[in-house]
């Protein structure tokens, strides 16, 4: 219903009334006190620092559900490649935006907004935390500051998760060593691409454009298995390479969305948790990244 004319009518003057016909003509809406923002967590960080450890461990405190913002991990396919967490590891906690899209999909940052934005919707409706986790910072910027719906109706609490460069480099290229050892070599030749472009959908996953070459060779009989056995290490030692610029290039552009953007971004340095090993580590991932991050979340919730 219409009415203000109680908050008017001392502003309106005794000849005003009998010209304006109130009722009929001048309504104004009541005051309606501005909407609330929901509160969204994002967890940000280069590949390999563990950001889907945290969001599990953080969705299993805060009783959260995830949202991928992977641009691969989006893809239904290459679950090794592009290291997708497993059902053991998610303990329950339910994921969204992971595997749905057909491998050969084009897939936009405008996609990944109205999918983001419709997931997050559906873990508030639910009186869930929507934890937003994921290494594709475009996809977040995207979201966070282009997307003015999802600005105006969420507040976002930024987490990331840092690691010495040197250090991350070194784990993920010894993680390249086990993804080889779990299936790697057999997963990316089912998108192996006997013309050789790999630039859409989920082909462009580091893993897979690297093995060309030893794909197209395999099974040469011209060539010896000697041969074949370095083009296969020189693939591996390619998506070493590879996925250590992914994560330096990701850990500039947190640091150029933290700068140009002026987001208030907390970061959490884990790097003494990937120096040391076994229960160390775990105390000391426990100590500087999750129960730091908990108490941030806690404070952003005001409890
Ligand atoms: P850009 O604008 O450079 O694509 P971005 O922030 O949108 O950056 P990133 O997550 O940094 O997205 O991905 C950049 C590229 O890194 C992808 O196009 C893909 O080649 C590769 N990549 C990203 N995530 C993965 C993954 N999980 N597994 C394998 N390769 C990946």
């Amino acid at each position: 219903m219409n009415i203000v004319l109680q908050h008017i009518a001392p502003f309106v003057t005794c000849k005003h009334q009998l010209l304006i016909n109130f009722r009929d003509s001048l309504t104004i809406d009541p005051f309606i006190p501005p909407r609330r923002k929901d509160k969204v967590v994002i967890v940000m960080g280069a590949t390999g620092t563990g950001k889907s450890r945290l969001s599990i461990d953080l969705a299993k405190q805060f009783s959260a559900e995830v949202v991928n913002s992977d641009k691969m991990q989006i893809y239904e396919g290459l679950d090794i490649v592009t290291n997708k967490v497993t059902d053991k590891e998610t303990c329950g906690i339910p994921h969204h935006l992971l595997s749905i899209i057909d491998p050969n999909e084009v897939f936009t940052a405008t996609d990944f907004c109205q999918r983001a934005s419709k997931a997050v919707d559906s873990i508030i409706s639910k009186g869930q935390l929507p934890i937003i986790a994921g290494g594709s910072n475009s996809y977040i910027k995207a979201l966070v500051n282009d997307d003015i719906e999802f600005k105006s109706r969420y507040e976002c609490c930024f987490l990331w998760i840092d690691v010495n460069l040197k250090i991350l480099q070194k784990f993920v290229s010894e993680r390249v060593d086990k993804m080889v050892k779990e299936g790697l070599v057999d997963e990316a030749r089912e998108f192996f691409n006997p013309d050789g472009d790999y630039t859409s959908g989920i082909r462009r996953a580091i893993g897979v454009p690297e093995m060309h070459q030893y794909f197209i060779n395999e099974n040469n009989k011209m060539i010896n298995e000697n041969t074949r056995d370095k083009m296969l290490q020189i693939a591996i030692e390619n998506i070493k390479v590879n996925t250590c610029k992914l994560a330096c290039c990701q850990r500039q552009n947190i640091l150029r969305l933290e700068s140009q953007l002026e987001w208030k971004i907390n970061r959490l340095d884990a790097t003494e948790a990937f120096e040391k090993k076994d229960g160390e580590a775990h105390q000391a991932w426990n100590r500087i990244v999750y129960e730091r991050s908990t108490q941030i979340v806690r404070h952003f919730r005001g409890e």
